[in-house]
């Protein structure tokens, strides 16, 4: 990665090189980089905050924050991008639990992603003793070598030569696998449940390719980086990236929708973080017909139904583990959370949703008053559903820690719609940036080489519709920017 930063130029005021649109985490580590090779840098922001998916707000009760969207950060502590921007010199601190995830069963016990490997098999073991060996010989290759690893993980497939060949070579022939598939290799249950779990993560039925992949991901950035939140919550990472482009003379408009390029002012090349339909509509003209339908076509994966809880003190879970875990996954078997994943991708509401939940007020006093906490969880339903999913996610988190209801202050309860609401690039309450099953993680959004540019120059994609995908890492803005700043400003610093 680049470590050389010029001077600016241009400064605020001066002329544009480049505009970007949306102030996500993706758009902004795009205006960062831009600004980074002394670009000025203009972003233009619809809601009235930065932070798109990393937003923190009272939705509840005040003195509770809750984050809005995403909460928890393997991808985000790991990412190349965000660790060569020192966004610790801008207020981000990372706020580690003493165990990055802890999955749960009916009968009182879970087993535990932990910081090490070997603790991780050893939970593993308990159930089924071959089960930790495997376990272990599934990781063991690539410990100690993320640093390697995440840059040629976390970028476009097709985009040339890795720089481990061997290593991504390695890691590609598991990960390439479904997680149906991989999770053959265990013989407990416990074990094919903790995959599936970190699998869902991926938004993709588990028979679909490289969700084995994504679980062993996950699973690798707990041992190398961990499950860590930011203090204060997914603003905070934000607000620091904000920073950072501010200190090099970048400029930041909230409340700012964009409807066309042809509003914005004279630029040299304009990065969009938007979904690939909006692409085409605000490029308009730019585009050709046939990329735009393209575009337009684009499709949506399943929505998210989100609860944020006030409560009057921890989550009572039976499992003494889960009291140390920031993330708890919530689906006992492999066959219950495939089931879920299967239904919500055929259009119909999953019987019993596999939930997804995060305590970070356990790890960081600063999120709710003396005593009492947040809860942050949610499961996936179909697109656009405009159901309340609220007695069936209490009902399966109750399963697990019965006496939660009574816990429970006050609740925000967000379907579809409401996600959309709250961010514009969540259509039908699609969090992952468009469809990931089949190769749509992998390719997207379309088979090419270069994935953020268009016929147009000038013009990038640089949301979560294009590689690597979703979650708060920055990347596509990351490898977007490095686009434009080879194809339109005469290289990327580095190269
Ligand atoms: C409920 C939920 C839970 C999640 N949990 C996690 C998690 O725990 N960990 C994790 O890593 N990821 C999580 N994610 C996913 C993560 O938030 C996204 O993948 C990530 O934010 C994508 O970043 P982005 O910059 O591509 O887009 P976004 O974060 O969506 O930002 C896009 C920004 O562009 C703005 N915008 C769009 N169109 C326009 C326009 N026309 N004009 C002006 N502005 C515009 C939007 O307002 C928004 O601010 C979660 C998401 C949700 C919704």
């Amino acid at each position: 990665m680049a470590g050389t930063e010029p001077q600016q130029r241009a400064g605020v005021g001066a002329e544009v090189d480049a505009v970007v649109v949306g102030a996500g985490p993706n758009g902004l580590t795009a205006a960062v980089t831009l600004a980074r090779a002394g670009l000025a840098v203009h972003v233009y922001e619809a809601a009235a905050t930065v932070g798109g998916g990393a937003r923190t707000g009272e939705l509840t009760l005040p003195g509770f924050h809750h984050d809005v969207c995403s909460a928890v950060h393997p991808l985000g502590a790991g990412s190349p991008a965000f660790r060569e921007l020192r966004l610790e010199e801008h207020g981000l601190t990372w706020v580690e639990p003493p165990l990055p995830l802890a999955h749960p069963f009916p009968d009182g016990t879970a087993v535990t992603l932990a910081r090490s490997a070997e603790e991780t098999a050893a939970s593993l073991a308990h159930g089924v003793l071959r089960d930790g060996a495997v376990y272990r010989r599934l990781v063991e290759p690539f410990l100690g070598r993320w640093d390697a690893l995440a840059p040629d993980v976390l970028r476009a497939p097709l985009a040339g030569l890795p720089r481990h060949p061997w290593l991504l070579a390695r890691f590609g022939l598991r990960a390439v696998a479904p997680a149906a598939l991989l999770a053959r290799l265990f013989r407990g249950e416990r074990a094919r449940a903790l995959l599936a779990g970190l699998a869902a993560h991926a938004v993709a039925p588990l028979g679909s390719p490289a969700t084995g992949g994504v679980a062993l991901l996950f699973a690798l950035a707990a041992h190398e980086v961990g499950w860590p939140f930011p203090r204060g919550g997914s603003q905070a990472l934000a607000d620091a990236l904000a920073a950072r482009l501010r200190a090099l003379g970048g400029r930041i408009e909230t409340g700012r929708p964009v409807t066309s390029l042809a509003e914005l002012p004279p630029a040299r090349a304009y990065l969009l973080d938007v979904m690939p339909e909006d692409l085409a509509v605000l490029a308009g003209d730019r585009l050709p017909e046939r990329f735009a339908a393209r575009m337009r076509r684009y499709g949506h994966g399943p929505g998210v139904f989100k609860i944020d809880y006030a409560l009057s003190g921890p989550v009572p879970w039976t499992a003494a583990e889960c009291a140390r875990a920031g993330t708890v996954h919530i689906g006992p078997t492999f066959e219950e959370i495939g089931a879920a994943l299967r239904a919500d991708h055929r259009g119909v509401v999953p019987r019993v949703p596999f939930l997804i939940a995060a305590q970070p007020s356990l790890f960081d006093g600063t999120r709710a008053p003396t005593g009492r906490h947040v809860l942050w969880v949610y499961g996936h339903v179909p697109n656009g559903w405009r159901g309340d999913l609220t007695e069936a996610i209490e009902r399966q988190i109750e399963r697990f820690a019965p006496g939660f209801r009574e816990c429970v202050l006050a609740r925000a309860a967000a379907g579809p719609a409401e996600i959309e609401a709250r961010d514009r690039n969540d259509p039908g309450g699609d969090i992952a940036g468009g469809r990931c099953d089949g190769l749509r993680l992998l390719l997207r959004p379309r088979p090419a080489v270069l994935p953020y540019a268009t016929p147009d120059r000038t013009v990038y994609l640089c949301s979560s519709a294009t590689p690597p995908g979703p979650g708060v890492h920055g990347m596509c803005g990351y490898h977007a920017a490095r686009a434009a700043l080879r194809r339109v400003f005469g290289g990327a610093p580095g190269e």
